[in-house]
């Protein structure tokens, strides 16, 4: 076919469609683009949502990627506030809210994920807040203030950024987390203990081990029950307990989804003229040997741009270690790779220090690392990861042995 009527349709127009677009252009793409976005907003990056925007320290316009003007100006035709409801894959024809139809040649799918909804009692109270796009941090934002209480449960990522947040705007917050240690589901019991720390040095009341089982609301104060027959009281709720992939658009139209679109290293679905990057895929990564779905912003930018190149023609996978970090009041933690579990450790520095590294072994390779303050340590550590290779761990905790130097070892051997 001609390139320059070939049309491409983007549905999802965040972090993974907004620079999918702009990958198409600068690769080259002459044809059509339509990128399709259910939000008000141009395609913005999410990490200021529970931070600098939450905190009220930017605008909104700081998170966009480009200024709304680009789209136009690229040829880029832009549907905000507009749904994808149906695709249909034999006429390739995808149908919008308002009842429109746009014929595709290629399409993508970056329709990301949604904050998972607490299933309990009272849980459909007007305070209870989720925390996702920029109308939730804009709505959690206007709660903020000094005396008011914030109960945020669930001590993941979100919520914990979300009570930072909330202490720099004077509120009062208490962490309420069903598991042991804070972040669980994602780093060693060792950093959960040290986010627990930070957060209780800074005024939070963090609570382990909680289940909440019902919330009640009077018109001014919220109860939050406990398993245990306690209550907490507040003014705010938020809840940060997981994302979930928009995969049912794609599941109605009959592609293979299972925790997310599943793709191939190239971004492809399981019918030649999809393709799917971002939040919403599990994609093979060759480096791992496996599928695996990603909510974080590395994922969203460079599998993005790899997709879009493979769509525009080129033959090159996605295939990096997956990397991801926060920043909570002074901390800046970063994690490298996706271990199933955080077995063996070796430490670079201990939980003592304000600075340091770790990393998780499988048979005396390195399969992940975190880096506490100490980011100038991750290039290193995520190719001594990608590389696969033996290392001894007596030289890999001496931190007179520069990191940097063991990755270009590993790289020659
Ligand atoms: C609050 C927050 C903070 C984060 N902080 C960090 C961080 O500090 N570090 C980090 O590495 N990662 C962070 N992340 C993760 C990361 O930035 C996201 O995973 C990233 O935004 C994913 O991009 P995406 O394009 O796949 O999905 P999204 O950015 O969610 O975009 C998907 C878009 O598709 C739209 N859409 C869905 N269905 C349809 C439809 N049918 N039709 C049209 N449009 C549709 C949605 O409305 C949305 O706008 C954070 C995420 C959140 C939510």
């Amino acid at each position: 076919m001609n390139e320059t009527a070939r049309h491409i349709v983007i549905v999802g127009a965040g972090h993974a469609g907004g620079v999918a677009a702009a990958t198409l252009r600068q690769t080259g793409f002459a044809g059509a683009i339509t990128l399709i976005g259910s939000e008000p907003y141009p395609p913005h990056e999410r990490p200021p949502l529970s931070k600098e925007l939450l905190a009220g320290a930017i605008p909104v316009e700081k998170t966009y990627l480009r200024p709304l003007a680009f789209y136009a100006d690229n040829r880029i035709v832009f549907h905000p506030g507009e749904t994808a409801v149906a695709i249909d894959r034999t006429a390739q024809r995808v149908t919008l809210k308002n009842g429109d139809a746009l014929s595709y040649d290629t399409l993508l799918l970056t329709m990301g994920a949604r904050a998972r909804r607490l299933s309990l009692p009272g849980a459909d109270h007007p305070r209870v807040l989720y925390l996702r796009d920029i109308a939730d941090s804009l709505a959690l934002r206007e709660h903020l203030k000094p005396g008011v209480r914030a109960a945020v449960i669930g001590a993941g990522f979100i919520g914990l950024e979300a009570a930072a947040a909330a202490r720099k705007r004077g509120a009062a917050v208490t962490v309420l987390e069903v598991q042991r240690e804070p972040l669980q589901r994602v780093c060693p019991p060792e950093i959960g203990c040290f986010m627990a720390d930070l957060h209780r040095r800074n005024g939070v009341e963090l609570r382990t081990g909680v289940r909440i089982t019902a919330i009640a609301g009077a018109d001014d104060a919220l109860a939050l029950y406990t398993a245990d027959g306690g209550t907490v009281a507040a003014d705010i709720v938020l809840a940060g307990i997981g994302a979930q992939p928009n995969v049912e658009l794609a599941q109605a139209a009959g592609l293979a989804v299972d925790n997310g679109i599943l793709t191939d290293e190239f971004g492809r679905t399981s019918d030649p003229h999809i393709f799917a990057a971002g939040d919403v895929t599990r994609h093979f990564n060759p480096l791992l040997g496996r599928k695996i779905r990603l909510e974080a912003w590395q994922n969203a930018q460079n599998q993005a741009i790899a997709v879009a190149k493979v769509m525009a023609g080129g033959n090159q996978p996605y295939a990096e270690v997956p990397w991801f970090w926060t920043d909570q009041y002074d901390v800046n933690l970063q994690i490298a790779g996706a271990p199933e579990r955080w077995g063996e450790l070796v430490w670079r520095g201990g939980v003592d220090n304000k600075a340091f590294t770790l990393f998780a072994m499988e048979g005396g390779i390195p399969v992940a690392a975190i880096t506490m303050n100490n980011g100038r340590d991750m290039r290193a550590a995520r190719e001594l990861i990608a590389r696969r290779r033996a290392i001894d761990p007596a030289r890999l905790a001496d931190t007179q042995v520069k990191l940097q130097d063991l990755a270009k070892e590993s790289a020659g051997g």
